[in-house]
């Protein structure tokens, strides 16, 4: 890692492909738990992409997410993005996280109020059809996992 070298960007669309390979050459939470409360798996056979999901619940809270699995660096970063954000939230908080980022991609806009932070950098995807599956497959799959969490 070299420090004092931050590169300038020239336009937004720089800084966003940055950070979105920022998150696919160095995910987090990338790995699998030993002891999750619920595992879930999603794909996204337009592109290849496979994802699985790792959960720990405590209570009412989401106390640890981890993603492991292959694909472009669009649902890679995504899903490195989700679980950092998500980690730690209670599952209400989650459920509202996943609304707003649905909100996010089909409007090209972040929802009144919400900061997006890293998440602003899947912006374009929202005006590529092909690429929302593989940006909402992570949220989709954490969804379901969701799901079972509550109905078991
Ligand atoms: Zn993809």
């Amino acid at each position: 890692m070299e420090f004092g070298s931050r590169k300038r960007y020239c336009t937004l669309f720089d800084l966003y492909s940055e950070i979105l390979l920022d998150h696919y050459r160095l995910p987090r939470n990338k790995g699998r738990l030993d002891h999750p409360t619920v595992t879930v798996e999603g794909t996204n056979p337009l592109c290849g992409d496979e994802l699985t999901l790792d959960l720990e619940f405590e209570g009412d809270r989401l106390s640890r997410v981890t993603f492991d699995g292959k694909g472009c660096a669009i649902s890679m970063a995504s899903a490195s993005m989700l679980t950092e954000i998500l980690q730690g939230k209670t599952i209400a908080e989650v459920e509202k996280w996943i609304a707003d980022f649905r909100a996010f991609i089909r409007d090209g806009h972040a929802p009144e109020g919400v900061e997006m932070g890293d998440l602003t950098a899947l912006i374009g995807v929202s005006k590529l059809p092909v690429r929302v599956k593989c940006a909402t497959l992570p949220w989709m799959t954490i969804e379901e996992g969701v799901r079972k969490y509550r109905g078991s």
